[in-house]
């Protein structure tokens, strides 16, 4: 029997699972908790899909989210708990605390950095999406998929792979999402969900963000900041500056992009790299983690000190770097 389906055999036998996102959700791992919750549901079984810091607005269409609780019931039990997508425990924010006690734990991702932590683990850092890992899980619970999980995985997939083009996008990806799109789901539809019906205050803080924008590094680094006083000024919330660092990434020659977001808790830095350099090393060297391509973390520390030593290790992670592009040729060239 494979790790997948060891996996679902043991969910199927339970009363009542937890399912855990990591802390400044997304796409994929709120799809796929989703989905496996909505498989553990079509079953008759219980389970709780928790979010410690809630939904962001953008994907409250996920048919299922509005279930999601960001704060579990004190006398509610569970006799498993299910990490999507969380490196380690603490990814999970403060409802780390509710799986404390739970006698089985479950740990499912796609990130290189994860710390094999669980009873049960099955991770796979050759996934584009952790939904390409938890699919599997799913295919035992509930064999035959319906609409509504299947827009839940795919949205997992588009929002993972930056819309099918980052280089994690293999032939398994598209055959999932070909299967997918088969069962119903709507690439069109989603796409325009999550990246489209934007508030003008999100493109007026898109603008801002923009306007502020430094190079460094001759040009192959790009950063800039989204200020408390900038989400006053637009009158945006912070999870709509999602997409400003890839329009960074996007300017040509530049290798690494970087967003710092001032929080209430500190620095949250988003990082963007082209193939050739790893984003999760530079991420990890500063506390946090990630992929290759996309990685964060947080720094506590005044803006301008956080913002001088992330590039420190982003000039560090470039000076060891195989690729350098010439401005002149297309990026991909290895020189
Ligand atoms: P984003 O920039 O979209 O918030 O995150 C990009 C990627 O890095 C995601 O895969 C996310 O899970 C990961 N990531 C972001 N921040 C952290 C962090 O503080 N710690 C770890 N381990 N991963 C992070
Ligand atoms: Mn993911």
């Amino acid at each position: 029997m494979d790790q997948a389906a060891r996996i679902a055999e043991a969910l199927q036998s339970r009363r009542n699972v937890l399912l855990l996102n990591h802390v400044a959700p997304d796409g994929d791992s709120l799809g796929s908790t989703l989905a496996l919750a909505r498989a553990l549901w079509a079953r008759g079984q219980r389970a709780l899909v928790g979010s410690a810091e809630g939904v962001p607005e953008m994907y409250r269409f996920l048919p299922g989210s509005d279930r999601i609780v960001a704060v579990v019931p004190e006398d509610e039990t569970f006799d498993a708990v299910v990490f999507m997508e969380c490196s380690a425990p603490e990814r999970a924010g403060a409802l780390a605390s509710s799986a404390v006690g739970v006698p089985m734990w479950v740990n499912i991702d796609h990130h290189v950095s994860n710390t094999g932590y669980g009873d049960l683990v099955l991770l796979d850092s050759g996934a584009a999406a952790v939904a390409e890992v938890v699919l599997p899980i799913i295919r035992v619970l509930q064999p035959s998929l319906d609409v509504d999980s299947a827009t839940c995985l795919l949205t997992a997939l588009l929002t993972d792979t930056g819309s099918f083009r980052h280089a994690s996008v293999t032939p398994r990806t598209f055959r999932l999402a070909a299967e997918l799109v088969s069962v119903g789901a709507s690439p069109t539809a989603i796409y325009r969900w999550v990246y489209e019906d934007r508030t003008a205050a999100a493109v007026r803080l898109q603008g801002a963000a923009l306007s502020r924008l430094a190079l460094a590094e001759d040009g192959r680094v790009a950063w800039t900041v989204v200020t408390q006083a900038m989400l006053r000024e637009t009158g945006a919330m912070m999870e709509e500056s999602e997409g400003i660092v890839g329009t960074l990434k996007s300017i040509k020659g530049v290798l690494v992009a970087l967003l710092f977001k001032e929080e209430p808790e500190g620095i949250h830095v988003s990082l963007r790299a082209q193939e050739g350099v790893r984003a999760n090393v530079i991420a990890e060297a500063l506390g946090g983690g990630g992929h290759a391509a996309a990685a964060g973390f947080t720094a506590r520390e005044p803006l301008d000190d956080a913002i001088r030593r992330a590039l420190a290790v982003v000039h560090a992670e470039l000076s060891v770097s195989a690729v350098t592009f010439a401005s002149d040729r297309p990026p991909g060239v290895v020189i």
